[in-house]
């Protein structure tokens, strides 16, 4: 048995609208009076358990809620342990004091209390039956089948979503051993680059919308602060980084999927993120890019396909080293697109070498992630290989962000 989530979209009616933005009210509620509460008890000397926490709030929630009783104890009651888990990481020095949260534009809710309070429509798992609630339509049948464990409800911009964890029973990753071994090239000016020369473009959803992000992000730093233009203003400021966000994540779920088609195992360079980050003519680009959630995608569905990943060392030169000869050049610089090795005569391009490489590691490694270049056997000596271009699917882009 395994946890697997499943986020998608909810279809609420106008009065489940209004329901399900109470709900975000009342746990916000919950939180932050658990937050004063815990402090308070601090200042006094005493560590208030959750129970003490629950039980505060208990006492002084009808007052901040008059109609309570339409709402479901859930949605606070799960906020203070979220509170209180919160807590249990700052004890332990994981994290700092958490912060109150704050009214914005993402608020959201937990509304299961234990397994099966939530439930999905039985005749067709079109709707998912939620307790106060009732029936809210799916956008989307839930991937997985079983009982529901947890479910979010969270609202960014003007659409709401539902986050299920299901208990499922997982089948065993199929067989793979037989099929071939792939390189991927990481980057930014190509989002990823196969060693056949296959390259997925970077949808660059943050510099196309660049202009319009610009013209919003004006228009709301004009308005009088909490206006009603104001929160007009940041309602589409909120549509649209959530368009940029749906563009970038779509394309990476279809770049990931075909690159672990039909493929036994995938060398890939292990990226610093945090560590290329930090250099700022190549942050905003990187950003926009937003490699990290590419690669956890990446790895995490090479696990259910029975995919082994292999990341090669942080110093090993896949862009310097020629894929042909194992030659390494002293240096490569960043403008250089196209590979020429001076010793063999091998010629690709820069992205497409930097995958041979990446592949070649791959082959000669069976479980360990290091034994880089060793054993590694020359292929393709002397001939130029192209690159296919393929764009992100536009009519799928449409569809994510409708
Ligand atoms: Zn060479």
């Amino acid at each position: 048995m395994a946890l697997l989530a499943h986020k998608t979209a909810l279809q609420p009616t106008q009065a489940q609208r209004q329901l399900l933005n109470q709900h975000c009210d009342f746990a916000r509620n919950a939180y932050n009076a658990a937050h004063s509460d815990f402090k308070a008890g601090l200042e006094a000397g005493e560590f208030r358990s959750v129970y003490d926490l629950k039980k505060l709030f208990n006492q002084r929630k009808r007052e901040v809620f008059p109609d309570i009783c339409d709402l479901s104890q859930n949605a606070g009651k799960n906020a203070i342990h979220n509170f209180h888990d919160a807590i249990q990481r700052w004890k332990s020095g994981q994290n700092h004091f958490p912060k109150r949260k704050k009214h914005n534009s993402r608020s959201s809710f937990q509304i299961d209390n234990g397994v099966d309070s939530v439930k999905v429509s039985s005749e067709d798992s079109t709707h998912v039956i939620l307790p106060k609630i009732g029936k809210i339509r799916l956008s989307e049948k839930p991937r997985w089948t079983g009982s529901v464990r947890r479910a979010v409800i969270s609202r960014t911009a003007h659409r709401w979503f539902i986050s299920m964890l299901f208990d499922v029973d997982v089948p065993d990753p199929p067989d793979t051993s037989a099929l071939p071994v792939a390189g991927c090239d990481v980057g930014i000016s190509a989002l990823a680059t196969m060693d056949d020369g296959t390259v997925y473009e970077n949808p660059r959803a943050l510099r196309t919308q660049e202009r319009k992000l610009k013209r919003l992000s004006r228009s709301l730093s004009r308005k009088q602060y909490r206006s009603g233009g104001w929160w007009k203003a940041k309602a589409l400021l909120a549509r649209l980084l959530m368009r940029i966000t749906h563009i970038r994540s779509d394309a990476h779920h279809q770049a990931t999927h075909r690159i672990l088609q039909g493929i036994s195992a995938l060398g890939i360079e292990s990226l610093s993120v945090k560590g290329l980050m930090k250099n700022r003519k190549l942050s905003k680009a990187l950003a926009d890019a937003s490699l990290g959630g590419f690669l956890v995608k990446l790895k995490y569905k090479a696990v259910r396909r029975g995919i082994r990943i292999v990341e090669a060392d942080s110093f090993f030169p896949s862009t310097k080293r020629c894929s042909s000869c194992g030659y390494v050049k002293q240096k490569v610089s960043l403008s250089e697109r196209h590979y020429h090795c001076g010793v063999c005569g091998f010629e690709a391009d820069r992205d497409v070498n930097a995958a041979i490489n990446l592949k070649q590691v791959a082959s000669s490694t069976d479980e360990t992630r290091n034994a880089v270049g060793a054993s590694v056997t020359p292929t393709g000596v002397g001939w130029m290989r192209g690159r296919r271009k393929i764009k992100p699917n536009q009519a799928l882009i449409h569809f994510a962000t409708a």
